[in-house]
């Protein structure tokens, strides 16, 4: 095993870090995959070999999120961001409207596309306060002839999270995970789907996953083109068409780490304790470091915060650089500091982060 000493400390929002073992294994099987003299790349996704990557990543998922038997788990393309259109295509009839709770940048996203598709409606909006909270559960409104409620767990760029969900009775929840899937237990049986881009906390960009009730599944508008209904990738095991194979096999890789590092309860632990240092830091510093997340509604994946100056930001971005820290910006539509901290970043690099900002805080205060 080489070591860890030439790596980053990784804060990239996405795509992101990758466990060093997960890597390491994908290298020692890349021109080799089991005996079979080329890597999982160059192979016939009809192919044995393929097939039992594929299986056994859908088979560790449901182990690792417990998801019911009456859910299907399906692997799609063109990102969270195609599912923002795909949903209200198979879910949004006519004479019915889709509920969409605001609360950062990604659900305004998945409001547009579905406005274009149908009629929609905000059943609680977060924009007031700059979407530093998440809407209390009691806040949110549901209408009539609601198609779906549609959240996002994660606010990615203004860096909030959902602690509890809503019990919609009746109304199909959706949830784009995108941002902090498998980063917690969550109780699957309370959404009628769940959708995630890979590559913040599942593995490499370009694989979609897609958790969906089957019962929900079936209400689905049929009259859609092959690539945009849901029970085209349902009905073929997400092999109609070639997936992306080597994403998926590596998504493999990353599961099983989730699973020897003790699963979701090990690592909510560990991603509590990360948060924790930095938050802690933030809240330490008597207003040296503003945090924008009101307390209750932090993201324990992505820690945003400001310094008082945009002088004193670009010198702490610089100095953090400088020290080997990456992708501690803030997103370029809001600014300030924003560090990732998903479930590959190991407790030492916000250890680090930690005394960064203490000593730049001493320095600098
Ligand atoms: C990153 C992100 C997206 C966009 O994902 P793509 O795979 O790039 O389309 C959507 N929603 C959330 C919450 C995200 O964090």
């Amino acid at each position: 095993m080489s070591t860890s000493t030439n790596r980053a400390h990784n804060f990239n929002a996405g795509p992101s870090a990758l466990p060093l073992s997960v890597l390491q294994k994908a290298q020692s099987e890349l021109l080799d995959f089991g005996g079979a003299g080329m890597s999982i790349m160059e192979m016939s996704h009809r192919g044995k070999e393929y097939e039992a990557v594929h299986n056994q990543t859908i088979v560790l998922l449901r182990e690792l999120m417990a998801i019911p038997e009456d859910y299907d788990v399906l692997f799609l393309q063109g990102g969270a961001s195609l599912q923002f259109a795909m949903i209200p295509l198979n879910f949004l009839p006519a004479g019915k409207k889709a509920a969409y709770v605001t609360t950062g940048a990604w659900s305004e996203k998945a409001l547009d596309e579905a406005k274009k598709l149908g009629e929609t409606y905000e059943a609680a909006s977060a924009k007031a306060g700059k979407f530093s909270s998440i809407p209390a559960l009691a806040e949110l409104q549901l209408q009539p002839d609601t198609a779906y409620l549609h959240l996002t767990s994660n606010n990615t760029i203004f860096g909030t999270q959902w602690r509890e969900f809503p019990d919609t009775g009746d109304v199909p929840l959706i949830a784009d995970m995108s941002s902090d899937i498998l980063s917690r237990p969550v109780d699957v049986s309370k959404f009628s789907m769940i959708y995630a881009g890979a590559q913040k906390n599942l593995g490499p960009a370009g694989v979609t996953l897609v958790i969906i009730k089957k019962s929900f599944l079936a209400t689905a508008n049929p009259q859609l083109p092959t690539m945009l209904k849901y029970g085209t990738f349902a009905k073929e095991n997400s092999l109609y068409n070639t997936p992306p194979t080597f994403g998926i096999y590596l998504m493999g890789l990353v599961l099983d780490w989730v699973k020897q590092q003790g699963g979701l309860a090990a690592i909510t632990a560990r991603n509590e304790a990360k948060a924790a240092l930095v938050y802690d830091a933030i809240d330490a510093s008597n207003g040296f470091y503003k945090g924008h997340a009101v307390p209750a509604a932090r993201s324990r994946m992505n820690i945003t915060f400001t310094l008082a100056t945009e002088e004193l930001e670009k010198k702490f971005l610089a100095e953090a650089k400088q020290a080997g820290f990456v992708g501690l910006a803030g997103h370029r539509s809001v600014g300030g500091c924003r560090a990732s901290a998903y479930n590959a970043v190991p407790l030492e690099s916000c250890q680090a982060l930690r005394d960064l900002m203490l000593k730049f805080q001493k320095e600098n205060g």
